[in-house]
């Protein structure tokens, strides 16, 4: 008898048309999908009408399901004859605790397949046309979470993430990012380094603010940045011009010629 398989597959940044081949094709053949909120309906319609639907999603701060209880519920899905597919917003393994899930499903002999896909750290970099690396401006790029339990200090070292010739990246920064900023700046980065705050990147809602470490925070609420924000931080942002001469609204345009998408 064949052992019982999850299929763990990253849905890539938005835009269905990032997914990988074999993304689109285990969505397209599922018998069940159990889904992240970060996954759009543009990538969910590409599954069978009879295709079973898990939304496990979580809203900040308000969890629908424990994490125990999605690996249970993985757990309880998979058999033999069965296509079960648990699909991650981005990359499975980039801040997506696909780790473990694998972990835990292998622990009860349940085979597991890792599907990658496009982290939003390239998806949002890529439609704003910004290198995350580019020789003689940024030499490293480092994806930092930006979460951590609401009455906890952030823990980082500091020292090492500011470095003017690294690109950070902030995932799940929203909440926190005026105190990330404020510790960047105290161990010694210019107050003036360059940040983009990308929303809803690779969708047809993407959003761009260009800002400052100094005045990331305020601006941040300023505009009630909605979820999900990455932040990209470093002076490779302040050449965005060079690589993609448009505006942000016109990106958007572009990336997205096909009505409906994400
Ligand atoms: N596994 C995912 C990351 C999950 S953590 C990946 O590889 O992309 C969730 C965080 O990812 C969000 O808080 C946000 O910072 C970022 N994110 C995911 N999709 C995004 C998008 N389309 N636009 C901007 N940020 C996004």
């Amino acid at each position: 008898m064949q052992t019982p398989r999850i299929h763990l597959v990253g849905a890539g940044s938005g835009d269905p048309e990032l997914l990988t081949l074999k993304a689109a094709r285990l969505i397209q053949l599922a018998d069940v999908i159990v889904h992240d909120r970060l996954v759009g309906d543009g990538v969910l319609s590409l599954a069978q009408e009879r295709c079973a639907m898990h939304d496990v999603g979580k809203t900040p701060g308000r969890h629908r399901i424990t994490q125990d209880g999605i690996n249970e519920l993985l757990a309880s899905l998979a058999r033999p004859d069965r296509i079960v597919v648990r699909l991650k917003g981005g990359d499975p393994l980039i801040f997506g605790r696909g780790g473990e899930e694998a972990a835990f499903l292998l622990k009860r002999g349940i085979d597991v397949q890792i599907i990658p896909g496009i982290t939003a750290a390239s998806g949002c970099a890529a439609a704003l046309g910004l290198p995350l690396t580019h020789r003689g401006v940024a030499t490293s790029v480092r994806f930092v979470t930006g979460h951590c339990r609401a009455d906890l200090p952030l823990d980082f070292d500091w020292v090492s993430l500011a470095d003017p010739q690294t690109t950070l990246v902030f995932y799940m920064g929203l909440a926190r990012i005026g105190e990330i900023a404020r510790q960047l700046v105290l161990h010694g980065l210019p107050p003036l380094t360059a940040v983009a705050a990308i929303s809803k990147g690779t969708t047809t809602k993407q959003e761009l603010i260009r800002s400052r470490l100094l005045t990331v925070g305020a601006d941040s609420r300023i505009h009630a940045l909605p979820s999900p924000t990455l932040f990209i931080i470093g002076p490779i942002v302040d050449a965005i011009a060079d690589f993609r001469p448009a505006l942000p609204n016109e990106l958007a345009a572009l990336m997205h010629p096909i009505a409906g998408h994400a």
